[in-house]
């Protein structure tokens, strides 16, 4: 997968993807930087190991990859992300809304700086970006949104309340912008992927298991893949070439889908 064989349909396109220095969003940037797009990445981590991953795709591809280090938090950061791509390349024409966070809790001991965080970074930036990058799509008469939801953007897990309330309010944004920008040739759809193996999903096993009163294990097989018909995880090359196609021409019929890749789980 992501290799530099890929038919480059995305050539002369520009793609912000938020938080892809990890999992999910890190597979949907190296993919489109082998379809031909010049990137710019986003999100948190060991500022050596990002430019080396940084490096590494334009090594690997031949496109130009850019690193912004907003933070999700902060509205005026992601202005500043959204300029660094119009400014460098004059151009957005695709934005992935990926960056997220989990914290597992009965809702009596959710600590309410979890709640705000996880409401700020898994809803509140995505209204940011599209906000800052919209017009420039509009101008170009070009655009994807794409939104990486959740399964939980369709249906509740206890213990997830923050999680579970931001993945419904992007799918709502997502059919709310998507009809705002219909006449433009913007498309925004959601991704709503199951159990993706990912450290997202690694991290919240231990609260899990607390809370739950589980093992490791039974964490794993009695409530993740508990839920996968397929009792597989999604892989983050899947996710990623769905968000391939939603990035591509052909794809331009295609808004205010929400989008499940679940293994089934929202079949039950
Ligand atoms: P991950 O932990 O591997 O990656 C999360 C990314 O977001 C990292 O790059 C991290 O640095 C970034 N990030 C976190 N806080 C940030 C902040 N304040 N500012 C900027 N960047 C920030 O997680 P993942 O599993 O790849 O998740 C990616 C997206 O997919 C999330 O929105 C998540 O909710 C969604 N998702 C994941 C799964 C799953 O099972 N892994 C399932 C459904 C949906």
């Amino acid at each position: 997968m992501n290799d530099a064989s890929q038919p480059k349909t995305l050539s002369n396109r520009t793609a912000i993807v938020t938080g892809s220095t990890s999992g999910i969003g890190l597979s949907i940037a190296r993919r489109f930087a082998a379809a031909g797009a010049n990137i710019v990445i986003n999100g948190l981590g060991d500022a050596a190991a990002i430019e080396t991953e940084r490096a590494g795709i334009e090594a690997d591809y031949g496109v130009r990859c850019l690193y912004s280090p907003a933070n999700m938090l902060s509205g005026s950061e992601i202005g500043e992300m959204v300029k660094l791509a119009l400014d460098t390349f004059g151009r957005c024409d695709i934005l992935v809304n990926n960056a997220g966070i989990q914290h597992v809790a009965p809702i009596e001991e959710f600590p309410d700086d979890k709640w705000q965080a996880i409401i700020q970074i898994n809803l509140v930036a995505a209204f940011h970006t599209i906000k800052a990058a919209l017009p420039a799509m509009k101008e170009h008469g070009f655009g994807r949104i794409i939104n990486i939801a959740s399964a939980h953007a369709l249906v509740a897990s206890p213990y997830k309340s923050a999680y579970v309330a931001a993945k419904h309010g992007i799918a709502g944004l997502t059919k709310t912008v998507a009809l705002e920008a219909a006449t433009d040739g913007v498309t925004v759809n959601a991704i709503c992927p199951g159990y993706v193996w990912t450290p997202l999903v690694e991290k919240q096993i231990p609260d899990t298991m607390a809370a739950r009163g589980l093992t490791k294990e039974q964490v794993i097989h009695d409530v993740l893949l508990e839920a996968q018909p397929t009792k597989q995880f999604v892989t983050v090359d899947q996710v990623a070439g769905l968000a391939l196609y939603l990035a591509s021409e052909e794809a331009a019929s295609m808004t205010g889908a929400i989008l499940s890749l679940d293994g089934g789980w929202t079949a039950h």
